[in-house]
């Protein structure tokens, strides 16, 4: 497009934002890690639909979950805070009452002041109980999914309460074959798009995939030459074409931001409890070149596939290799919906839209690095400074070494004193805002 006529365009966009704001859609998978894509560089892994996400859009290098295990990296997301600082750093389980403090205000709460429909399909794990903790009570306006991980059921976790798939606040049935979760989940959230193709909608849907245990739909095994693994993400990859298939034959692409991201890197560590009922090491993808994975403060852990799309607005074909986060999707779509951010709390996200749109730097200039109570890292530019109970100062310069094998923590003393401090001070600030 010339960029006259870009201007127009983006003029009439911004005019149409004003009297109706665009949709969102955000694509939330479960452990997957950064090399699981063929467009992060798997060389077996077949994803066509998301990676034409991302070559209609932008696909990010340095993108990174909240946290690098499931409830913490939610609660980043659907907050835009900190997890510490959010007050639910851990996981939830099935016999966990509580969960996010209710004080803390989702993304779809937000949303209501312009009038979004809003529906979460797929895991929840915020806590389900009492109910004021289930989704309907959060802001969304129907729940279909499951309120924890799908793991949480013998023989991979003690426990009585059995594995129930809710609709709203109800649970509707017993979950004993996992294999249709994704083609359910998608299902719905065609419908829910069809639903709402007149007014402002936000769909977020954590998949449950490829979360262990994996299971992929009858007729979609034995497809992937990534084995069982590789028909579950590409089963995954399908339900993301439904979903775009749906956009584009409704006319909603151009009014439409979609993300798709992951919650954490993939599960390499696993404890010996999980290989059980056919679960395998190789069913637990790929982190690409980085080093570490879920539940660890390593890259693997946390930097994870980010995909933004929305044509005319997002430049197609872009890839950037600034900092971003899924902390920043709140304040982003926010700032899209012509919403301020509460001015009663502090925000850890950033609005991307400058980044997204018009091509400048990405506001996120730092990223912390914690594991539950305990911030451990600090990312700034090229530099991540790193320190564990019972480990020296680590320093690796994330450009020139991304899968952090040389610390250089020795020959830079300067750049890791300077981080130290930096990560004491947000330890520090965290703390006193907990404390008021
Ligand atoms: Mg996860």
């Amino acid at each position: 497009m010339p960029p006259s006529s870009r201007r127009e365009f983006l003029a009439a966009a911004l005019a149409q934002s004003v009297s109706r704001p665009p949709n969102f859609i955000v694509l939330f998978a479960d452990d997957m890690g950064y090399g699981d894509l063929a467009c992060y560089g798997h060389p077996t892994l077949r994803t066509p639909n998301i990676d034409r996400l991302a070559a209609e859009g932008m696909r990010f290098t340095s993108f990174y979950a909240a946290a690098s295990v499931c409830t913490p990296s939610r609660v980043g997301l659907l907050t835009g805070r900190h997890p510490i600082r959010a007050g639910q750093p851990g996981n939830t389980g099935p016999d966990t009452v509580g969960g996010l403090p209710l004080s803390e205000l989702l993304l779809p709460q937000l949303l209501k002041a312009r009038d979004y429909k809003t529906m979460a399909i797929g895991k929840w794990h915020l806590g389900f109980q009492p109910a004021a903790q289930l989704p309907t009570k959060r802001g969304f306006d129907g729940w279909l999914g499951l309120p924890y991980s799908n793991d949480m059921i013998p023989p991979w976790v003690k426990t009585d309460r059995p594995l129930h798939l809710y609709k709203n606040e109800d649970s509707i049935e017993q979950v004993t074959d996992q294999s249709n979760l994704t083609p359910r989940y998608t299902d719905e959230a065609v419908k829910f798009i069809r639903a709402n193709k007149t007014n402002p909608f936000f769909l977020y849907l954590p998949y449950a995939m490829p979360h262990l245990p994996v299971s992929a739909p009858a007729n979609r095994r034995g497809r992937s030459r990534a084995g069982h693994y590789g028909d579950v993400i590409e089963t995954l990859d399908w339900s993301v074409g439904e979903i775009t298939r749906t956009l584009k034959e409704l006319n909603l692409d151009r009014n439409t931001l979609v993300i798709f991201t992951s919650d954490n890197g993939p599960w390499h560590d696993l404890p010996p409890r999980m290989l059980a009922g056919g679960v395998e090491h190789w069913h637990t993808g790929s982190k690409g070149l980085l080093r570490g994975a879920k539940g660890t403060t390593y890259e693997g852990g946390f930097r994870v596939p980010g995909i933004f799309r929305w044509p005319g607005v997002i430049r197609p074909g872009e890839v950037s290799m600034d900092m971003a986060s899924t902390l920043d999707i709140l304040p982003t779509l926010l700032a899209v919906a012509g919403l301020d951010l509460p001015k009663d709390r502090p925000y850890d996200g950033h609005n991307l839209l400058p980044h997204l749109r018009d091509g400048k730097p990405s506001p996120r200039q730092e990223f912390f690095y914690a594991l539950g109570k305990t911030l451990d890292g600090v990312r700034q530019g090229p530099w991540k400074y790193r320190q564990t109970k019972g480990s020296g100062p680590e320093l690796y310069h994330l450009d020139r070494d991304p899968a952090e094998q040389y610390n250089v923590a020795t020959a830079e003393p300067e750049v890791a004193t300077r981080l130290a401090a930096r990560l004491k001070a947000y330890a520090d600030e965290i703390r006193a805002d907990l404390a008021r």
